[in-house]
């Protein structure tokens, strides 16, 4: 159940007005943004508290938000990580300056060389390059599972990383981009515990919860550590903005928060204004979304021209994907993808046809989104591997927006006649 113990809130109330009090700010209903980078001490002994408040953890300022400069935080960002950690329900948040901000300062604050880590495959580009082409570059070292509801599978990967190092994060996308493949969240939470008790030491679970977002999949009450979410997508909403955020424990938080001070990748005041006006209405929008989303999938899997449509709407009933859909997701959302009969050249005539859905990478804005996946988001990822993670060279991505569902449906009939 959804309810902040402490508040008694559901997260759709919270993500309104939690973490900002008018009377901060001559009674703005809205909170202001504090276009400023630094902050006046009101004394020298002030100024003091408040630096041994921040870097020591001690001292008369501890738990008050006292600001220094604002890229050890602001107001703005007060508020904004304040109400990302209440909807996800966590106990704390920290925001970045996009999603891919927020991935390389978990590698980063949590590993170091000579140390593992297990993802699974498809995955997002960015963090795909992270971990087998940057990271190992720093002496750290990837295994990647390639169902991430086989319990063998990814015990395999565990293994193979183990081999190398200590294993310390675990990393799951899921539902994975961009073909919606599915990950057991509740599996590698078990896994995390098992490697913990050989070890001696627990890798973290980190979720990436960009696709579903964080009302349609809770990932802190289903026991991860860290939730990560490209703020970018579906909760700026707009295509207008670049942000990450990551909840969870306190003490995680803290030293990610920490480590951003010195890396300089906050969220800026602007920014993190956009974001908490654009949190008030993600979960309208996404239900929207999501039922356009049904619509266009259920046109293309009856289309002739059309090869599969890989929609969590469509698991099969008896799966071992629709086993751990229906106990992790309350809903399918509204990015997919569909693959096309042939290859690149159709893929290309049909998206060079489209007059309404935009010809674009990114997901989770008002309009309606589509790219070819393995020339595009996906390019930089050797093929044996896309191919490993089900994408063909006939694979496209879509991003279902608010636009009326029959002129979506249209826009697809007329540009798939072109195939
Ligand atoms: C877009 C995306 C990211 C990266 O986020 P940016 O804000 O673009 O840096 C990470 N993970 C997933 C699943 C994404 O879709």
């Amino acid at each position: 159940m959804s309810i902040d113990p402490p508040t008694g809130l559901r997260p759709e109330t919270l993500a309104v007005a939690f973490g900002y009090d008018p009377q901060s700010a001559s009674g703005s209903v809205k909170a202001p943004i504090y276009m400023t980078s630094t902050f006046v001490y009101p004394s020298a002994q002030h100024a003091k508290d408040v630096h041994e408040a921040y870097f020591d953890g001690t001292g008369p300022q501890v738990g008050q938000s006292n600001h220094i400069y604002s890229r050890l935080g602001h107001p703005g960002l007060d508020i904004l990580e304040a109400r990302l950690a209440a909807i996800d329900g966590a106990e704390a948040g920290a925001a970045f300056c996009s999603g891919m901000a927020a991935h390389s300062s978990i590698a980063l604050t949590y590993l170091r060389p000579g140390d593992s880590v297990i993802h699974g495959r498809p995955i997002y580009g960015g963090v795909d390059m992270l971990y087998n082409t940057i990271i190992p570059q720093y002496g750290s070292h990837a295994a990647a599972y390639l169902d991430g509801t086989d319990e063998a599978d990814v015990r395999a990967a565990a293994e193979t990383a183990m081999a190398r190092g200590p294993l310390k994060l675990i990393i799951a996308e899921t539902p994975a981009n961009p073909t919606a493949a599915i990950v057991d969240l509740a599996l590698m939470a078990r896994i995390a515990d098992e490697v913990g008790e050989r070890q001696g030491h627990r890798p973290l679970v980190v979720v990436d919860n960009t696709l579903l977002g964080p009302f349609a999949q809770r990932p802190i009450e289903l026991g991860v550590d860290l939730c990560l979410t490209s703020l970018t997508k579906y909760c700026g909403g707009h295509s207008d903005l670049l942000a990450g955020g990551i909840t969870g424990r306190r003490e995680l938080i803290d030293s990610l928060r920490m480590m951003r001070t010195t890396w300089g990748n906050h969220l800026d005041p602007y920014t993190s204004w956009l974001v908490l006006r654009s949190l008030e209405s993600v979960h309208v929008r996404t239900e929207r979304a999501m039922a356009n989303a049904r619509g266009v999938a259920e046109f293309l899997r009856d289309h002739p021209k059309v090869a599969g449509v890989t929609y969590l709407g469509f698991l099969p009933e008896g799966s071992r994907q629709r086993e751990v859909y229906d106990r992790q997701c309350k809903a399918a959302g509204s990015t997919f993808s569909f693959h096309l009969h042939g290859g690149e050249a159709e893929a290309f005539r049909m998206l060079d046809r489209l007059r309404l859905m935009k010809l674009a990478v990114s997901l989770g804005g008002s309009e309606t989104l589509i790219c070819h996946s393995a020339s595009t988001t996906h390019y930089a990822v050797p093929p044996e591997q896309r191919g490993a993670g089900g994408i063909t060279d006939g694979t496209m991505r879509l991003s279902v927006g608010l636009e009326h569902i029959d002129d979506l449906i249209a826009d697809l009939a007329q540009a798939l006649d072109a195939v």
